[in-house]
């Protein structure tokens, strides 16, 4: 289905004939549920008052949900169909909600763009000519586009943050455990999680109570039962005064950032100190900001060389057969080659050599070192705070194509986001102005268990910039 992006039927039709629109690249969702069937649960729910009855779902296209493809944007997973609810899906089903359907993304979440997807790169619906960020980039793209009110997105490395800065989207990463990852499709498991993405505080809280708890499915789940509405509303009420924050100085000063992103942190500092919160400046050291990245890419890879074994085309595959005498290690390279686009095939090579035996020391024992060291920095740097203010996107959106080719500048948007996956402690992001016209956002990230804390200052931060419910126009 085409994301429409509000246009009309004849607008996008005329924009689509006149070649400014590529069907291909504007696909917020992979696969939408027939409508009347999507009524009819929408109706059974309503009639039955379910807690969550009336709240429609966008749901990324790396997690399960039953009767539905998952494909996580890949050729590989193109006929796979799930056979079962994840954990998250399940609970919202359970409490009334109802599923729209799977959102287009980064193939395997392997992507800060968009752009690595087999299905086509999704557009930013507040500038149809830059990307909307990844690799949650369909569900930010319904969102921003008025097709769905909220949706689930998956964060390894910034995935849920980078898509809601570069839209004018609340997401949250949350606690690393908080949120069941029972039936997400892994990329690098010790990294990632399942998260809310939504266009308000409230929106985003009620999504987060809704998937968040213990689940036995889930080795790393947390028995730790959620209440951020209840908070956020409480935080409405009484206000966040004597809260304190910590603006990372690192950031500030990083040639890395643009600075233009600089002035929004900083706005969102006078903003939440116009609340009555505390405001000082942290540092983390210039080792956690400079060694984060390229620890985060070093696990990222091995993580992903072998979760992404079990493509082999026999256990999981387009379900081609081997060709008569072909012999299991042809069969298995031959599709693995075919089916996998570039960006995972190199993941995949750069992650097995980096845990081979000679590199191993060198590169994965060394960013399991580093990530400890970014864990210690930050716990420090939070002690006697309430959270940290730093950016998530370090750039406005880049145009579609401008740095798919380039790792290093791909690599590069993820500097600010990949310390909380690093470390496990929670993030939000929250829009804080514009930049180029676009709603664009600032992180808060606070320490293991503080979400609800972050979605309190969220709050407060919605009601101080206004910027809530944002839905783009058409484009001319
Ligand atoms: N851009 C990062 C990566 O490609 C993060 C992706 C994610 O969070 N899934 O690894």
């Amino acid at each position: 289905m085409a994301a429409g992006y509000r246009l009309s039927g004849l607008e996008a039709a005329r924009l689509l004939r006149e070649g400014v629109l590529d069907p291909e690249e504007y696909v917020a969702f992979i696969s939408v549920r027939p409508r009347e069937e999507v009524l009819r649960e929408l109706r059974e729910s309503l009639e039955k008052g379910r807690p969550l009855s009336g709240l429609v779902v966008a749901v990324k296209d790396n997690i399960h949900v039953r009767g539905l493809p998952v494909t996580c944007g890949s050729r590989m997973l193109s006929k796979y169909t799930a056979v079962y609810d994840a954990t998250v899906v399940e609970r919202l089903r359970e409490q009334g909600a109802v599923v729209l359907g799977k959102t287009n993304m980064d193939e395997f979440a392997m992507g800060s763009t968009g752009e690595t997807s087999a299905y086509g790169a999704a557009r930013n619906p507040w500038s149809p000519d830059k990307v909307p960020g990844g690799s949650s980039s369909g569900t930010a793209v319904a969102l921003a586009a008025g097709m769905a009110p909220m949706g689930l997105g998956s964060d390894t490395g910034g995935s849920i943050r980078l898509p809601a800065s570069w839209t004018g989207l609340y997401g949250l990463k949350p606690t690393y455990g908080r949120v069941s990852r029972y039936g997400l499709v892994s990329y690098a498991d010790s990294l990632e999680q399942i998260g809310p993405m939504a266009r308000t505080v409230e929106d985003l809280a009620a999504l987060f109570d809704a998937i968040a708890g213990f689940d036995p499915r889930d080795s790393t789940s947390l028995q730790a039962p959620a209440s951020a509405l209840e908070t956020v509303k409480r935080a409405k009420e009484q206000g966040v005064e004597g809260m304190r924050i910590g603006l990372v100085r690192e950031f500030l000063e990083h040639p890395g950032v643009d600075e233009r992103i600089k002035r929004l942190v900083e706005a969102a500092a006078d903003g939440l100190s116009r609340q009555g919160v505390e405001v000082v400046e942290v540092g983390l050291g210039a080792e956690a900001v400079e060694y984060a990245l390229p620890a985060y890419y070093v696990i990222a890879m091995a993580e992903a060389s072998s979760n992404l074994a079990r493509y082999d085309g026999i256990r999981y595959g387009p379900g081609e057969p081997p060709r008569p005498w072909e012999g299991w290690n042809t069969y298995y390279s031959r599709i693995r080659s075919i089916y996998f686009g570039t960006e995972v095939k190199l993941r995949i090579m750069l992650g097995s050599w980096m845990l081979s035996s000679g590199y191993k020391d060198q590169y994965y024992i060394r960013a399991l070192k580093l990530r400890r060291l970014v864990r210690d920095r930050l716990l420090e740097a939070l002690r006697g705070l309430d959270v940290l203010l730093l950016p998530s996107a370090v750039a406005p959106p880049p145009r579609l194509g401008e740095v798919i080719g380039d790792p290093e500048k791909l690599y590069a948007l993820d500097l600010a986001n990949v310390l909380a996956n690093l470390s496990g402690l929670p993030a939000l992001v929250a829009p804080a102005g514009r930049v180029e016209d676009i709603p664009t956002g600032v992180q808060l990230m606070g320490a293991p268990m503080g979400d609800e804390k972050l979605l309190s200052l969220a709050a407060a931060l919605e009601q101080e910039t206004g910027l809530s419910n944002l839905v783009a126009e058409p484009t001319p």
